[in-house]
């Protein structure tokens, strides 16, 4: 039922081994989507937004590995379970959709073939009705001519019919769940319109709950109700999207904000435009003591480097991990 948690992390801490030694990438994050909502993660690349969405679906690899917290979906933690039903969850109820396309589908299968994979492996459909399927599948998506498309390779179609593809496998088992990395970032800006649209529209229709991961604080405002800014892996600021646009309560989330284009009234008026925020997000071996935006901040102040601010509720809801924030 909509409103119900589906997805609920809990304190997730995410590993770095690096040599002898291992890093927090990602510690304390915390954070529910119910059915059907759409929750957007932001923050600047390397911030731990796209580990975050590996480790729900049992993707970490290499040197990296979930060290604590809980993950559950559908009331059930899934951080234990074998490969197999890990595989089988992945499929059936959590699909997810990634920047590159290219390098998600099989080069060597045309993508018709692809998707008609899922309906067999997922559903037990036979071949001649997965093929069905995966017509009316990429019919969903809006690929132009679907019956002729099924037999082109993914180098055959454009940035932004391959997305298509993805969405159309992505949603072909009717998931409840679907995470989206960065989905648009490389495509051109129509296109980008064009796919957000439709993950919205059919996300709506099938009441699939969305985790939506960009660097780009003004798409996860138009698609999200609820945003959590992360910095350096922490979630520093969870709210309503609208809030967070409109009044940000940590300084790293009015850098977003700040440099963001304007539009409208404010951009003629001659306002300040495009704010940078100055320096970049440190690597894992080398967080910063205290708050990890201290170096960064322009409101720091010497508790900042010393105290790591822990997470306040804010009076109007959501969460701030400030020392300063009011
Ligand atoms: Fe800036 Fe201090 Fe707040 Fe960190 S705790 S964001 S350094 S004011």
């Amino acid at each position: 039922m909509t409103g119900e948690p589906l997805l609920e992390v809990e304190n997730l801490r995410i590993n770095l081994a690096l040599g002898n030694a291992e890093f927090p990438a990602v510690q304390d994050v915390s954070f529910t989507i119910n059915r059907g909502e759409t929750l957007g993660l932001v923050g600047e690349s390397g911030c731990g937004k796209s580990i975050t969405a590996l480790a729900l679906i049992g993707l970490l690899r290499g040197p990296l590995r979930v060290a604590g917290g809980s993950i559950r979906f559908s009331g059930r933690e899934i951080q234990n379970l074998s490969p197999s039903k890990m595989r089988k969850l992945r499929g059936d109820r959590i699909s997810m959709i990634f920047q590159e396309p290219m390098t998600a589908l099989n080069p060597l299968s045309p993508v018709g073939r692809q998707i008609a994979e899922m309906f067999v492996l997922h559903k037990g459909a036979t071949w001649n009705e997965a093929e069905r399927l995966a017509v009316e599948a990429l019919a969903s998506v809006r690929v132009p001519a679907p019956d002729r498309r099924v037999k082109d390779y993914p180098h055959q179609l454009s940035g932004g019919m391959r997305q298509r593809v993805m969405i159309a496998i992505a949603l072909a088992c009717g998931p409840d769940l679907l995470l989206a990395d960065e989905p648009t970032t490389a495509l051109d800006v129509t296109v980008q319109a064009e796919i957000l649209d439709l993950i919205r529209e059919l996300s709506a229709a099938k009441g699939t709950a969305v985790l939506m991961i960009s660097h780009d604080l003004g798409l996860i405002a138009n698609m999200c109700r609820r945003v959590g800014v992360m910095y350096a892996g922490r979630i520093v600021e969870q709210r309503a999207a609208e809030d967070v646009f409109r009044t940000p309560s940590h300084p790293y989330t009015n850098g977003l904000v700040a440099s963001l284009p304007l539009l409208g009234a404010r951009a003629r008026h001659g306002r300040k435009r495009l704010q940078e925020i100055e320096g970049v997000v440190p690597p894992v071996s080398a967080f910063p003591s205290g708050c990890r935006f201290h170096p960064r901040c322009y409101a720091a102040t010497g508790i900042c480097q010393a105290e790591d601010p822990g997470a306040t509720a804010l009076a109007n809801g959501g969460i701030v991990r400030c020392h300063h924030h009011e």
